[in-house]
């Protein structure tokens, strides 16, 4: 136990010794995880409710949100299916009309109200004939001396947890903000019309005008910004502080063979971008640059150039990738690009370790070479000598910390990530605000058309048709099946392993393959390796080839119920298409019967455009979901929102610059 005396800073006030909390609703609090009164203070209402006028029963819509009120005339529960089911129902009256308010279920509910009780009502009526709501929230009023707190001025809702009443977590709120919330620090000067930090909390918990709701929301979010901002910021000073960088933008010696041997020009857009990281590598401190471009705008080749920037100047470079399929096929495209140079390429996976043994080799001066690997590059046993750049493919899918850690391999080795997921602007300053930014913005020219149609299922005849079609003509197809969770894996691996039984029936003579993440490692590698060389025709596959997979004869993608697929996902999945000189179709085949499901996907029916996709997958469903389970970088945010507040963002960015560019006092 602590010692008794008070704590120095009012706001670690431990909740339990603040009066009317006793030990059962500190225990509440405590799983809220409200353990201090600076946490209470920050407790975010889950809504307000304007107690200032109440819709009359008569007025209220069907299916339209809404505060009422009245004075209970009846109530009672009744039992159904041998009293297996249960609906305990209020009757209110307010002069205007009458309301039910009905609660499947939850039969004690009876024990909180009694005929004759004012209660105010907030919920949606399912019905109008008679007016209904079901599980409204519901308070009694009560005229006691708090009763004020409560009603004709605008009142916030918060969470709450088993046990804890509104009414009580409302006037617990009300006093510890009028005694502490004057003592809330300010974390920087107050930027000029903004209220402070102690008068935002005060607005958030009691606000007079519905206005004041978000300009609290606005200031608490910025505060919560600029410390993400200032971590960030300080994060890059101390490493640039410590860091000398290692000179890695090479001797040209190798780059000139190398890009005359390239089947292909580089792009505008690439050679900028290679402009820039050959400055970075170049610098007096460690390149740290993300490296954007759309699905097939060309981020390998760009990487190569890097990598072979740094290995001329005689460092060893790293390349993680996120999947064993990726790093399959990033292996061969290096090995391709780089053997004929001198250089050796060694692949790094959980389950495969191709080393050539330098040690056995004639000691003519070599090149250091280049490790390609999935996360087991990040294992203890992987320890390069002289590491000069490490490269992250598709960093969305890693977290901050794997990438630290592959960089703590090296002596302050430099840094390109790439990603493929667009990320919107937002998002990028608040998990890249360290690293600078490149972006591919052109795709390479002499690509055919690709277009995206949604269809419903009951056209796949007519599409089986159409891609039969295809084949002919001698493309090949891929064909997609939701994200297999993990729960259900099997259900999900069985789904391919019919449909290709299925399509190698429909589709025969072509060649049908199945591909997914149950099977072992060697069987996906010589999976992919027929599909590659038109052994298979057909791929039919999850989410397994989601990013980086480029076969550029494949033109046909067929996704089914695309509808639980997000936006983004759908468009990483549809870039493995498009990538060759023929056009490309990409089919979405959805159940989805909701009119907004249907909406979402035409979205990829109407643009190619990587960007315009992400903003509107953030919008529709949050960032968490943008850019994946996988993304461990997602701070926990209380009010801001990721998906809307880029001028806060911003704002924010600003702040903790300059914050740290003059060091103040305290
Ligand atoms: P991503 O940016 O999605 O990683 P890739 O690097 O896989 O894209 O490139 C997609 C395809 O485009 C590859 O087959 C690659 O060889 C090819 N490519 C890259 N740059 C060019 C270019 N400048 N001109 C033509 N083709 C290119
Ligand atoms: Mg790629």
């Amino acid at each position: 136990m602590p010692t008794a005396t008070a704590p120095a800073d009012p706001l670690a006030t431990p909740v339990a010794r603040l009066p009317g909390v006793g030990p059962e609703r500190a225990f509440q609090l405590d799983r809220l995880e409200l353990r201090t009164v600076g946490d209470l203070l920050l407790h975010r209402p889950r809504r307000h409710e304007d107690r200032r006028q109440f819709r009359p029963i008569a007025q209220l819509e069907k299916g339209e949100a809404a505060l009422t009120r009245g004075r209970i005339v009846a109530q009672g529960v009744k039992r159904f299916a041998r009293g297996r089911t249960s609906v305990f129902e209020i009757i209110l009256d307010d002069g205007s009309a009458r309301l039910h308010c009905r609660w499947w279920n939850l039969p004690f509910m009876e024990r909180y109200f009694a005929v004759g009780d004012d209660v105010l009502v907030f919920g949606k009526p399912l019905s109008l004939r008679p007016r209904t709501m079901d599980h409204p929230e519901t308070e009694v009023v009560v005229n006691d001396a708090e009763g004020q707190l409560h009603l004709n001025r605008i009142v916030p809702v918060y969470p709450l947890t088993e046990g804890l009443p509104q009414r009580w977590m409302r006037g617990l709120l009300w006093r510890v903000t009028h005694n502490f919330a004057a003592g809330v620090p300010e974390p920087q000067p107050t930027p000029p019309g903004l209220p402070s930090r102690a008068d935002a909390i005060r607005l958030l918990h009691l606000p007079e005008r519905l206005e004041d709701i978000e300009i609290a929301r606005q200031r608490l979010a910025l505060d919560e910004f600029v410390e993400l901002q200032l971590a960030m910021q300080k994060r890059r000073r101390a490493w640039e502080a410590r860091a000398t960088a290692l000179p890695c933008s090479g001797t040209n010696l190798l780059m000139r063979s190398f890009l005359e041997r390239l089947p292909f020009k580089l792009t505008t857009a690439q050679t900028k971008v290679l402009r820039e990281i050959r400055a970075d590598l170049g610098a007096r401190h460690p390149m740290r640059r993300l490296l954007q471009g759309d699905v097939g705008a060309g981020k390998t080749v760009v990487a190569a150039c890097a990598a072979l920037m740094a290995i001329e100047s005689g460092r060893s470079v790293a390349l993680m990738d996120p999947t064993d399929i990726l790093a399959e096929q990033h292996y061969s495209t290096f090995r391709r690009w780089l053997e004929p140079l001198g250089i050796e390429v060694h692949l790094l996976t959980g389950s495969r370790k191709t080393t050539s043994n330098r040690k056995t080799k004639p000691s003519q001066p070599q090149s250091p070479p280049l490790f390609i690997g999935t996360h087991a590059l990040l294992e203890e046993n992987f320890a390069p000598e002289n590491l000069g750049l490490v490269i992250i493919d598709e960093q969305h899918k890693f977290g901050v910390a794997q990438r630290e850690r592959l960089l703590r391999k090296g002596r302050y080795p430099h840094l390109l990530v790439m990603t493929a997921t667009p990320i919107p602007r937002t998002l990028g300053l608040t998990l890249y605000g360290d690293l600078d930014v490149s972006v591919i913005d052109q795709l390479p020219a002499g690509r055919g058309r690709l277009r995206t149609h949604v269809r419903t299922a009951d056209t796949v005849p007519k599409v089986i048709t159409f891609i039969r079609e295809q084949l002919a003509q001698g493309r090949q197809a891929y064909v997609v099946y939701p994200r297999v969770d993990d729960e259900k894996l099997a259900a999900g691996v069985k789904a391919v392993t019919v449909e290709t039984e299925k399509l190698r029936t429909a589709l025969a003579p072509f060649r049908v393959g199945a591909l997914h993440g149950r099977l072992k490692a060697a069987e996906k590698e010589s999976v992919m390796a027929a599909f590659r060389a038109n052994e298979l025709q057909v791929l039919v596959t999850t989410t397994v080839i989601e990013v980086g997979v480029d076969v550029a004869n494949a033109t046909v993608m067929l996704i089914e119920n695309a509808e639980q697929f997000g936006l983004a996902q759908l468009h990483q999945l549809r870039g493995r298409i498009g990538r060759g000189t023929h056009d490309s179709h990409c089919i979405l085949l959805s159940n989805a019967d909701t009119p907004e499901a249907h909406e979402r996907l035409k979205v990829l029916a109407e643009t190619n455009d990587g960007f315009k996709v992400a903003e509107a997958d953030l919008l529709l469903r949050g960032p968490g979901e943008l850019l994946g389970r996988d993304q461990s970088g997602l701070p926990n945010l209380r009010f801001g929102d990721l998906a809307r507040d880029l001028a806060l963002v911003e704002q924010a960015r600003a702040l903790a610059s300059q914050c740290i560019a003059t060091p103040t006092p305290v």
